[in-house]
């Protein structure tokens, strides 16, 4: 196997059409990425549902009870925005079983790409933007624990602050967290990252790959075993919900900077999709495309 990619069929699962988290976009990435030539039968892997325990790592045990019975009070079910369903909860534990997934086979491979995850709004005892448990937080302390990696880095580069990243890892120094996100936009309160790079609206691609180079360069400071990539678009010119104006071309080459460097100084990286928010799922999807295209060349 070149790169491995990890999908399952139960990402996509049945959803209201006009919610502006577009559920499809996952079963359509496959299958546009299948398309392209890019996954095939020989470099796919499904993951195995999570057991709860492995949730615990990062959550309260009362949250994640209180979400897979149905039972959060109205105000956690509002902040988190997404319709509770069986097969909500049952995609649940696959898509943080899927970014684990990932972790482990960067680990093996080099590189690794997951056709979901990223759900970094989500805190110890609630989620929130459409981000249930959070799978960067869990998968980074479950390598940690199971002694795989000591050091990780976690990059994000969704447009919106990694708030529940943060502060859920707050007291790990050996996972550090970086974000760069738009200033002005949600999470209205912003915590604290170990690395912030708040860029100012309507930044383009230039600038925007200006700030990458300082995380990568702190990247590089702190020699990680494993960086976690959160390859999110919605730092597009058209995503319904980002506020940058970066093109297509400068996702491109921030995906393929980020995976280049990392490539050239062996470490391992798993990149997640992260945020993409468009009423036309064939530009959002062409656009999650984009990771994974770069993540090719370096078969
Ligand atoms: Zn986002």
């Amino acid at each position: 196997m070149s790169i491995p990619f990890v999908y399952h069929p139960i990402y996509s699962v049945p959803f209201p059409a006009q919610h502006r988290f577009r559920m499809a976009k996952f079963r359509l990435l496959y299958e546009k990425l299948l398309q392209k030539n890019i996954i095939h039968k020989n470099n796919v892997l499904e993951p195995q549902p999570v057991a709860a325990d492995i949730i615990e790592i990062s959550h309260s045990k009362e949250y994640i009870d209180a979400f897979f019975n149905n039972k959060l009070d109205k105000t956690r079910a509002k902040k988190l925005g997404l319709p509770w369903s069986e097969q909500l909860a049952a995609r649940t534990k696959y898509s943080i079983a899927g970014t684990l997934l990932t972790t482990e086979l960067a680990l093996q491979h080099g590189i690794a790409c997951h056709l979901a995850g990223g759900t970094h709004h989500s805190h110890f005892d609630f989620g929130s933007g459409f981000c249930i448990f959070n799978d960067l937080t869990i998968a980074a302390l479950t390598l940690v624990k199971k002694q795989l990696a000591d050091v990780i880095f976690i990059l994000d580069c969704d447009v919106h602050q990694g708030d529940g990243t943060a502060t859920i890892l707050q007291e790990y120094p050996n996972i550090f967290t970086c974000s760069i996100h738009c200033r002005n936009n949600f999470p209205l309160k912003k915590t604290e990252s170990d690395l912030d790079i708040p860029l100012e609206k309507d930044i383009g691609d230039a600038e925007y790959l200006e700030a990458l180079q300082l995380a990568l360069h702190k990247m590089l400071e702190i020699e990680p075993d494993l960086v976690i990539y959160d390859a999110g678009v919605d730092v597009h010119v058209d995503d319904a919900l980002g506020k940058l104006a970066m093109t297509s071309q400068g996702i491109a080459a921030r995906d393929y900077l980020v995976m280049k460097t990392c490539h050239e100084h062996h470490i391992p990286v798993a990149t997640v999709i992260g945020g993409g928010y468009h009423k036309d799922l064939d530009h959002l999807v062409e656009r999650h495309c984009i990771v994974h295209e770069q993540a090719a060349k370096f078969a």
